[in-house]
């Protein structure tokens, strides 16, 4: 079965103003289209043509480049959308705990992942992942993630931040951490609570 892209969970405008309409668009039906589009050339016709998403992204680093790279995109901008909403609300319950004894604050959780995301030359993403049962922040060059086997930290992603030029540029140009400031106006704490809830079974 090839991999399909899903429509994203909410309207292109609904994370306005901190992220923009066009980007958006721009970003999932190009974007996010172009990995899916290109994850299935990639596994059409091969013993990986019927693996889930998450198995395939596991074993990325042994499969072949262009699968670590489209399937990474795919699994990472499924996860994104997800983790994003309008109106985003605050971290609260065990999440909350998590977050202050790990970074004193989610002041100090927002400085770690926006060091991650600055600091990460060229594309990539900035991680919060839950690493033997503790939170850590940590970063990924292009489209790898924590999961897959290639990772430097390796651990279960419950936030990410995609801080790809495309992302952010339209609205922010060269102001990558203007974007990553704005971005926590829009995280979906409801989401980010229910994956640190799953990893930390
Ligand atoms: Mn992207």
């Amino acid at each position: 079965m090839a991999f399909t892209l899903a429509p994203l969970p909410y309207a292109y405008d609904a994370l306005e103003p901190h992220i923009d309409k066009q980007t958006m668009q721009i970003h999932h039906d190009k974007h996010h289209q172009a990995y899916v589009d290109n994850l299935n050339k990639a596994i059409a016709g091969t013993e990986h043509e019927n693996k889930s998403i998450e198995e395939l992204v596991k074993n990325a680093g042994t499969i072949s480049p262009a699968v670590r790279n489209n399937g990474g995109g795919h699994w990472n901008h499924t996860f994104f959308w997800d983790s994003l909403q309008g109106n985003g609300g605050a971290a609260s319950g065990k999440l909350a705990e998590a977050i202050n004894s790990s970074f004193g604050s989610v002041d100090g959780l927002k400085e770690k992942m926006t060091a991650a995301g600055t600091t990460r030359f060229g594309s990539g993403w900035a991680w919060l992942i839950v690493k033997d049962g503790k939170l850590e922040v940590s970063s990924t060059p292009n489209q790898d993630n924590p999961l897959m086997d290639v990772a430097e930290v390796k651990g279960t992603p419950i936030f990410g931040i995609d801080v790809w030029e495309h992302a952010y540029y339209l609205k922010y140009q060269n102001k990558r951490p203007d974007y990553l400031a704005a971005i926590w106006n829009v995280v979906n704490w409801n989401k980010v609570a229910e994956r640190f809830e799953a990893a930390s079974k």
